[in-house]
């Protein structure tokens, strides 16, 4: 039995598909729990051509879509969910935000690092290089804001934990054997283990040119170790990609030691089998 945390459709500016040719997806997938988690709105100063982010005026739609699959799939849990950006300092808008919409599942992202937006490209990681002065300190910037997402506890989940590797091609910036960067992952795992947080297994980087998922195994292997629980989200931005990769790291799950995963209800987590 699958669950998928991490799905995007129409309503997020980046993704494309309707919410309601996901009924035959989630059946022909056997998924039994899933959360639609468009992107959120980004406050005025940080919105940009191009950003993936909801139309608030079409969040009513957005929720309406959700409801109606629900009555089409009276066996399957739907969340209206949300993949929020986390920016520092915007602490209350996306308080504000989660409640005004009622959002029923959110994941906590960092793809803001300092406000700038980071599209996770070789040439922008250059760019926070120069902007930080080493590869080093935007590692640790980069976990620093995950700690906060966690102690925060604001979010369902923390999404794609290590993407900060995604533009790390052949290990071009660093390796994930340096001391410093097990340093700050203990680091940050003990942070979500002390405020209970859930970490997403994300498979969209199978797909990327950096072929492998977010997290590595070597922290997977770490979060089990620590029993910090885990889900799975696909990062579908299309209906054909979602539940993609979990063929493949269901087993690896299974084999790191992890015997269930983390399901939602309305913010409600229990875990299940996988
Ligand atoms: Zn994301
Ligand atoms: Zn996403």
């Amino acid at each position: 039995m699958l669950v998928d945390n991490h799905i995007h459709n129409k309503y997020s500016k980046d993704a494309e598909g309707e919410i309601s040719e996901l009924k035959d997806v989630l059946i022909k997938k056997d998924l039994k729990q899933i959360s639609i988690t468009n992107h959120s709105t980004l406050p005025g100063k940080y919105s940009f051509d191009g950003d993936g982010g909801m139309i608030k005026k079409q969040i009513r739609d957005y929720k309406k879509d959700i409801e109606t699959l629900r009555k089409k799939l009276p066996g399957k849990i739907i969340n209206f969910g949300v993949e929020i950006d986390y920016i520092e300092g915007y602490e209350k808008y996306i308080k504000n935000y989660l409640e005004k919409f009622g959002f029923e599942f959110s994941l906590g992202s960092v793809h803001f690092i300092r406000g700038m937006w980071w599209d996770q490209t070789e040439k922008k990681f250059n760019e926070l290089i120069e902007t930080f002065g080493s590869v080093k300190k935007v590692i640790q910037e980069y976990y620093r804001l995950i700690r906060k997402i966690s102690d925060l506890k604001i979010f369902d989940c923390i999404s794609h934990f290590d993407y900060i590797k995604k533009a790390n091609i052949n290990n071009r910036f660093f390796s994930d054997e340096e001391e410093f960067y097990t340093r700050e992952i203990k680091k940050t795992l003990d942070t979500l283990k002390k405020n209970n947080s859930v970490i997403e297994v994300n498979t969209s980087g199978l797909f990327a040119e950096i072929k492998e998922q977010y997290p590595s195994f070597k922290i997977l292997k770490m979060c089990q170790k620590k029993k910090i629980p885990v889900t799975l989200g696909s990062d579908a931005h299309k209906k054909e990609d979602i539940g993609k990769g979990f063929n493949h790291i269901v087993p690896e799950l299974k084999k790191i030691g992890f015997e269930k995963i983390v399901m939602f209800n309305k913010h409600q987590k229990s875990l299940c089998d996988f």
